[in-house]
């Protein structure tokens, strides 16, 4: 039983001359809450575009639930149980809060499941689990009309939907006020176990009380990984980065 859930081992991204990923190495156990922090255009979204296969790295190689994956496409990837949020919010939002949910759990189940059971059903089942987000109020709501904290919260609905073992969150509580950014912090705190998370957070109240462990990226290298305690106690991550928070 292989218990790293994901790891990229000497991952490089180049756009020209210009390194976005030199040489980075993350591993993250099985279960693990690891945040990835680091300053702006440090190369964090472009690890996970690596690490999700959306972006092809020129050296390095990536390991998903103890297969290579390295030349899987990203569809294939999140077949295997990655499922990826994006800084900036991926809804339909023309279509109902309940319809999104609709869409996702249809294109996740097997076709003779909503065959069988029918699209009552898939309705029925989109409702309860909104409600297992205190959202089911929301339903037939456009997803436009949703305030942007509830959309980033159905952002995580809806990557949960494809029963992730390995879920990426890109920036969950970026330009969310502070009551919303403490709920979203709690949702996350609460999901099982059984998932392992990375997570780009530059807030680092939610990054370092969320995290088991925290990777540091600097001009596309890693600098510094280590427990919250010890990456905030780091004199080379003060100096890089948390000086300037
Ligand atoms: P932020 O915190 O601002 O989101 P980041 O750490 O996620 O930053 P990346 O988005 O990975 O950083 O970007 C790393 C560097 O690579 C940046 O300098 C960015 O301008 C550059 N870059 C990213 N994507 C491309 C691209 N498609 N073409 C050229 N340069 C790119």
């Amino acid at each position: 039983m292989n218990d790293i859930a994901i790891a990229g081992h000497g991952v490089t991204v180049r756009y020209g001359a210009f390194h976005a990923n030199d040489d980075v190495t993350l591993v993250v156990p099985a279960g693990e809450r690891r945040a990835l922090i680091g300053p702006n255009g440090a190369g964090k979204t472009t690890l996970f575009g690596v690490l999700a296969g959306q972006v092809r790295p020129v050296g390095g190689r990536v390991d998903l639930l103890g297969r290579e994956v390295t030349r899987r496409p990203a569809h294939r990837r999140a077949r295997m149980g990655l499922a990826r949020t994006f800084q900036i919010t991926n809804l339909f939002g023309e279509l109902t809060v309940a319809q999104n949910v609709q869409l996702t759990l249809a294109a996740e189940a097997r076709a003779h499941w909503v065959f069988w059971r029918g699209p009552d059903m898939l309705r029925d089942r989109a409702v309860e689990v909104l409600a297992e987000w205190d959202m089911e109020h929301t339903a037939d709501w456009p997803v436009r009309r949703l305030a942007y904290g509830q959309q980033r919260v159905l952002e995580i609905v809806l990557a949960m939907c494809r029963g992730p073992r390995v879920l990426l969150l890109d920036e969950p509580t970026a330009g969310l006020a502070p009551a919303d950014a403490e709920r979203l912090t709690s949702l996350v705190a609460a999901l099982p176990r059984s998932i392992t998370i990375v997570m780009i957070e530059h807030d680092m109240a939610v990054a370092f009380g969320l995290a088991d462990r925290v990777s540091v990226l600097q001009q596309g290298r890693l600098l510094a990984e280590g427990t919250p305690e010890e990456i905030s106690a780091d004199q080379r991550v003060i100096e890089a980065y948390l000086g300037e928070v």
